[in-house]
């Protein structure tokens, strides 16, 4: 949706409050119930302040796990979930800085997962971080990604363009996951590509020549795996279908009977009718609807608390993790 029609619809959403606030003096006050199940939709517009999908740079985010927490804080948000790509290398010092602004923290970790070839990001809350076998996909996947990266280098190099694989990790923090994000940071760097955008469009999208793979488990292996390692897991921006193969509702379907808990429907890959589908089929298939802003600090245009999630709907996460670990609050 562009900013337009965004406020197109805000308008139309808040057409009810003009009319109830405008009645002559004498009439029957505004009905706040019914106005609010009017506006419900609004929650998704920015209303209620529950991010549940950020990135800092113990993956492929720009910020320290500390300043995501700060940055939510200054701009008001209640909760954030930090969800590195396959690693909770940063949930401590997210932690604590959680307990110092005053901001929730939901423990999380988006696990890169395919089925049939298509990659599918698995949001996994409230995990058992130690959980041996999660810890052995996640290395796996991390590990598969260094050598991966150093294929990708290789074949960018060999092409004349200008990197290496220590320009590649002097992006990234030590001990970070890594991704085609840290290369285009490298390629903005060495001045041959303005941002991380051109990069992914010119060199570094799914069908580029210089696309290699890395390791991931099996999306339905993978929620099985999340939910016995007392996680919840939601696929992350389902419908994305502009950034690469996205997956059919069957193969949701299996992921929902393996334990699947949630869509990530509100998220900027999704435009209106993705959304009303997404929606239609969570509904259909029980399973609960969040939404995100996927930030990444500088690296995208994602702002945090771009899209929400409802508060009812970390109730249910916090009701069905069985870890032991918990939303961090002061
Ligand atoms: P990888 O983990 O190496 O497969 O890279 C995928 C990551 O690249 C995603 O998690 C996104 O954060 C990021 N990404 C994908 N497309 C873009 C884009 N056009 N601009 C910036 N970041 C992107
Ligand atoms: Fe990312
Ligand atoms: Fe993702
Ligand atoms: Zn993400």
């Amino acid at each position: 949706m562009n900013a337009a029609s965004r406020s197109a619809l805000l308008a139309l959403l808040l057409t009810p409050l003009v009319v109830a606030v405008t009645l002559p003096p004498g009439d029957r006050p505004p009905k706040v119930a019914s106005l609010q199940e009017t506006v419900g939709p609004l929650a998704t517009l920015g209303r209620v302040p529950i991010d549940l999908h950020t990135h800092s740079n113990a993956s492929d985010g720009t910020l320290d796990p500390a300043d995501v927490v700060a940055e939510a804080a200054h701009h008001g948000l209640t909760a954030i979930a930090l969800t590195d790509h396959d690693t909770t290398a940063g949930w401590d010092e997210a932690a604590q800085a959680a307990l110092e602004h005053g901001v929730g923290l939901v423990p999380g970790v988006e696990i890169s997962t395919h089925h049939g070839g298509i990659s599918i990001h698995l949001l996994a809350y409230l995990v058992d971080p130690a959980n041996p076998e999660l810890v052995r996909e996640m290395e796996h996947a991390r590990e598969s990604r260094d050598t991966r990266m150093e294929r990708m280098v290789e074949k960018l190099a060999a092409a004349g363009v200008p990197i290496t694989l220590d320009a590649v990790l002097a992006q990234a923090r030590p001990g970070a996951t890594l991704g085609r994000p840290h290369i285009a940071d490298a390629l903005v760097a060495a001045g041959h590509v303005a941002g991380r955008d051109e990069a992914f469009d010119d060199l570094l999208h799914d069908r580029s020549p210089y696309y290699v793979r890395h390791y991931a488990p099996d999306a339905i292996r993978a929620v099985r795996l999340v939910r016995a390692a007392g996680g919840v897991p939601v696929m992350a921006h389902p419908f994305a279908n502009r950034r690469g193969r996205t997956v059919s509702d069957e193969v949701i379907e299996e992921m929902a009977a393996a334990g699947l808990a949630g869509l990530e429907v509100h998220h900027r890959d999704h435009f209106g009718p993705e959304r009303l589908h997404g929606q239609a089929l969570a509904d259909r298939l029980g399973l609960f609807v969040t939404g995100s802003s996927d930030f990444h600090g500088a690296g995208k245009e994602n702002r945090l608390g771009e899209n929400t999630t409802e508060p009812a709907v970390l109730a249910q996460i916090e009701e069905q993790a069985s870890s032991g670990v918990t939303v961090v609050r002061r």
